[in-house]
């Protein structure tokens, strides 16, 4: 999979991204993160991306010049179009399903905004999907795409070891995961439950599963509903 991150920021996302199990991934080939500068395709000659809202108001607005060129390079070095997502309070709210979608793609340009966001007719002409992190607002578009790389990236076959693995992770299966423990076996007083010390797996299964579903009752339960 290559993800394309369009940001006015891409120090900001290659740092975070090349440590840990994103960047085993993309190490070993599984992954290829290309964080492109939108600044880099602007054709102003003291390479401005920004400019007043038509209308008045405050803020800033990114014009389409740049993040469409910037968007045209990568699809013709693609050689065919690369779904688009923008980051935007405004998108339907990330969760697994979605990043389990995502997951299967080919390729993708995660479109960060910044200040006020994008003129509206770049969206209308490029963007497929728009993708929120939460009912908030960033200051950017940054972080978001970084958490929705994250998400899909563990998600490739061959990106977690089998120790590391997402089967039984909250969402998979629709409710939280139980409590994890390690060592050592009493804590501060507090002693790790009996039946993970039995050795009896369909035990140790059964207390797993009671464990989910009362947790997710009491934390969530709307995904219950
Ligand atoms: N004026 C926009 C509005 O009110 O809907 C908010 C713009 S926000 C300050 C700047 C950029 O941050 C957005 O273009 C978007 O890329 C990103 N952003 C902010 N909040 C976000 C969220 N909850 N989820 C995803 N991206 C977000």
């Amino acid at each position: 999979m290559v993800i394309y991150i369009l940001t006015l920021f891409p120090d900001m996302i290659l740092n975070a991204l090349s440590e840990s199990i994103i960047g085993r991934a993309i190490q070993n080939g599984l992954v290829t993160i290309e964080a492109v500068n939108i600044r880099d395709y602007s054709t102003d000659k003291h390479h401005k991306v920004d400019d007043y809202p038509y209308g008045g108001g405050a803020g800033m607005v990114m014009f389409p010049q740049p993040i469409y060129d910037a968007y045209t390079h990568v699809c013709d070095a693609a050689g065919h179009k690369v779904p688009v997502i923008y980051l935007s309070p405004q998108g339907r709210t990330f969760s697994q399903n979605m990043a389990h979608e995502l997951a299967r793609l080919d390729d993708m340009i995660l479109l960060c905004g910044h200040y006020e966001g994008v003129d509206e007719r770049l969206i209308e002409e490029i963007v497929d999907i728009q993708i929120s992190l939460g009912d908030y607002v960033l200051t950017g578009g940054e972080l978001a795409a970084m958490v929705v790389a994250d998400a899909v990236t563990r998600l490739i076959p061959g990106v977690l070891h089998n120790d590391e693995s997402a089967g039984s992770e909250s969402f998979e299966s629709g409710l939280l995961e139980y409590p994890q423990y390690t060592r050592p076996r009493v804590w501060r007083g507090r002693e790790v439950p009996e039946v993970l010390l039995s050795g009896d797996h369909a035990r140790v299964d059964k207390w797993r599963y009671e464990q989910s579903l009362e947790r997710t009752k009491r934390l969530r339960p709307d995904l219950l509903e």
